[in-house]
């Protein structure tokens, strides 16, 4: 909780600033402001759609309540995020789909955004929890990524299945379920490639992988998870988009919250995209990963 806290505190810092900058100009509820406010808000990278709709929301509530105070029209930006935020979210779950037995978990994501580091956190935290954890690395097609995988599954201390570069991804992951169920493992998690740049090879290479998962285990895999990387704001989202159009995302990791200010972007994802993040990334080391809980962000956020 105090790496979230430390995390949260840089994203907050930030976003508050911007914010607080915003208010200190303030002088009335007059039509520069809110114009003013959408740009700070598109800045922030909350997303041009949410953007505009929490500022035309906004003119039509600080009418309503009569609000014409600093304090007050600050606070009612902030109750119109969280609403906004939790009107997206309902019916959606931040947990990660755990099973009773075999749990697998493909992560997809374009190179560099951390899917290796955060495969490598969350296994460790799953083997000290007690569970029997497999790593499989199925980005057969980067030359140094199985090697970085198992260098993460070293510092995790969780075995690692892999094939040979330049290999087929499918028959790995065909090793690592056999030997998940052999050796009645309770999570496995499937590192692949994310070539975005070719759509129709990586769809038919995440299609592959998930027939022969389902061929042992038929309701897996159990998420999908995304990764992205959030100092990248709004290519982020592009790459959210695209993966979305590819394949089924189940969830989302948004690693490299502590280096951002654009932790806005939270919103945009789920105002835009209606993926739910399920993990952040807080840092390099292998405890800066948490599950992701959008009320204490938001409220955190804007304190
Ligand atoms: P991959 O290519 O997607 O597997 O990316 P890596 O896992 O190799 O990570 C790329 C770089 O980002 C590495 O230097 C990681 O240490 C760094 N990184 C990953 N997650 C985080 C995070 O949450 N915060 C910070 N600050 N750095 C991170």
């Amino acid at each position: 909780a105090q790496k979230m806290d430390k995390g949260l505190k840089k994203t907050r810092r930030t976003f508050s600033q911007v914010l607080n900058e915003l208010m200190a100009n303030f002088r009335s509820v007059d039509e520069e402001f809110f114009e003013d406010l959408e740009e700070t808000l598109i800045t922030a990278d909350v997303g041009f759609e949410t953007s505009l709709r929490i500022t035309d929301e906004l003119r039509k509530e600080v009418k309503l309540r009569n609000a014409k105070k600093n304090s007050d029209v600050q606070k009612a930006i902030v109750e119109k995020m969280v609403e906004i935020y939790e009107e997206n979210s309902e019916g959606e779950n931040n947990q990660l789909n755990i099973q009773q037995g075999l749990t697998v978990m493909l992560f997809v994501g374009v190179n560099g955004v951390g899917k290796t580091t955060s495969i490598g956190k969350l296994a460790n935290q799953y083997r000290l929890a007690g569970k029997k954890v497999l790593l499989a690395a199925a980005d057969t097609f980067r030359a140094g990524a199985i090697d970085q995988l198992v260098v993460w599954g070293e510092r995790a201390q969780v075995e690692v299945v892999r094939g040979n570069a330049g290999g087929d991804p499918a028959a790995v992951v065909y090793d690592a379920v056999e030997k998940a169920k052999a050796q009645e493992a309770d999570i496995l998690l499937v590192d692949t490639a994310g070539r975005l740049q070719n759509k129709v090879n990586l769809m038919n290479e995440l299609e592959k992988i998930k027939r022969v998962i389902q061929r042992e285990i038929p309701d897996g895999p159990h998420e999908v998870m995304l990764v992205v990387d959030a100092t990248t704001g709004q290519n982020a989202m592009v790459q959210a988009k695209q993966f979305k159009e590819t394949t089924d995302v189940t969830g989302l990791v948004l690693t490299k919250l502590d280096g951002t200010a654009k932790g806005g972007m939270v919103l945009a994802i789920r105002n835009e995209l209606h993926i739910p993040v399920k993990l952040v990334g807080l840092g390099e080391g292998i405890d800066d990963l948490q599950p992701f809980n959008p009320n204490d962000f938001i409220n955190g956020m804007f304190k």
